[in-house]
């Protein structure tokens, strides 16, 4: 049976970690190797083994960093208090925090010192949320990741705003935002929408063309939010079959041999090298017909960190 395949784009490498991914390698050329990396620079196994054959060291403990490396904070962003604790040991600093996390930093920053107690949509344990928690005192941020954690939500201060992390689900987001408001009729909340431009592109795009799909292929590590969430909408866009599948290797042929239409994107720190591999992949045991669908075209770039221009 011929197996129609639609290529969906947007997919793969958004602004965000183009520049990461650039910061480290441009790091390295600078600074030579070993450089240091707290958490994954983006959450994708295949740049982080090349970062790593490079000369990359990624830690958790900064106390693993010898002073005199450079070190580089991952597109996820960090909290003041790994800022503050970077600064104490005068390593070279260099930040590769998303401007679009950044642009959540301070949106959080300003309700604070504004006096407002903040709420942050998100995943715990997400070191995107770590780090945007840690921008206020602890007291004055509250995580909430489902509708069941607003209704159990109490918080004194009338000031109130909600800011969100930036790879959600944005219907499941929109829901939970519904439910604030509803509980808190005078929450404020960001001048514009902290879930960024590629997240909601790509999911957009996998709504969008999901219906023609009997089954959809996302290519994401399993610990990227952004990737994870794209297998959900394609699932709740009607797919019989929805997978997250890290590369080529990791794809199960005979899986998809009762489906006719197949779907397939990538998320947002996957190189597209990856994506065309799983549809290589494919056509050893299919006949193909690829068709690249676009919903929209993306020409966002951020400019990498002032030191290293
Ligand atoms: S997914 Fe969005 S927030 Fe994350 S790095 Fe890319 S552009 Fe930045």
């Amino acid at each position: 049976m011929k197996k129609k395949i639609y290529l969906i784009a947007p997919r793969g490498f958004c602004a965000g970690v183009t520049r990461a991914v650039d910061t480290v390698t441009l790091t390295l050329e600078k600074y030579g190797a070993p450089v240091y990396v707290k958490h994954e620079i983006v959450h994708n196994k295949h740049v982080i083994d090349e970062l790593q054959d490079k000369g990359a060291i990624f830690i958790e403990d900064l106390n693993d960093v010898p002073n005199d490396r450079p070190l580089i904070f991952s597109a996820h962003g960090v909290s003041k208090k790994i800022t503050n604790q970077a600064k104490e040991k005068k390593n070279e600093i260099i930040d590769a925090t998303c401007p679009l996390v950044t642009k959540v930093h301070i949106q959080a920053l300003k309700f604070y010192n504004r006096g407002y107690d903040l709420i942050l949509i998100g995943h715990k344990n997400h070191p995107e949320v770590e780090g945007t928690m840690g921008q206020v005192p602890e007291e004055k941020i509250t995580l909430v990741e489902n509708i069941k954690d607003v209704e159990n939500l109490k918080l004194k201060n009338d000031k109130i705003a909600y800011i969100t992390q930036t790879t959600l689900s944005v219907e499941d987001t929109s829901m939970i935002i519904k439910e604030l408001k509803k509980k808190f009729p005078h929450i404020e909340s960001s001048p514009k929408e902290d879930i960024c431009y590629a997240t909601t592109n790509r999911q957009n795009a996998v709504k969008e063309f999901a219906s023609a799909c009997d089954a959809f292929i996302i290519v994401g590590s399993n610990n990227s939010s952004n990737s994870n969430r794209l297998v959900e909408v394609a699932k709740n866009s009607g797919c019989l079959k929805s997978d997250l599948i890290e590369d080529a290797k990791s794809l199960n042929v005979d899986e998809y041999k009762n489906y006719k239409s197949i779907g397939i994107s990538s998320g947002a720190s996957v190189p597209d090298i990856l994506v065309m591999s799983v549809i290589e992949k494919l056509k050893d045991s299919y006949e193909l017909d690829v068709e690249e669908m676009t919903l929209d075209k993306e020409n966002v770039t951020f400019r990498i960190p002032s030191s290293l221009r």
